[in-house]
């Protein structure tokens, strides 16, 4: 469980499951890898790579990598 601020000001946090703020992002290659593996059970599938949220307000999109507690990327609505 995590929470982060969005920089709208908006709360966002993880806590609810499903909670409709993380999204489960995989590259083409990843979930090739993953389809092509022996572990085809659902609750075996591998987390992806990157955690990626949404902001449910402002609809910015943050990109966290592993063991890093900031995002390493940050998308913000253009249209
Ligand atoms: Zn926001």
């Amino acid at each position: 469980m995590a929470r982060f601020l969005c920089r709208c000001g908006e709360i966002l946090s993880n806590s609810e499951v499903p909670s409709g703020i993380e999204l489960r992002v995989y590259t083409d290659r990843e979930w090739e890898q993953i389809a092509s593996s022996d572990s085809v059970d659902p609750l075996l599938i591998p987390f992806p790579k990157y955690e990626v949220w949404r902001c449910p307000k402002c609809e910015r999109i943050y990109v966290f990598e592993e063991g890093n507690q900031s995002a390493i990327k940050v998308y913000k609505l253009e249209e």
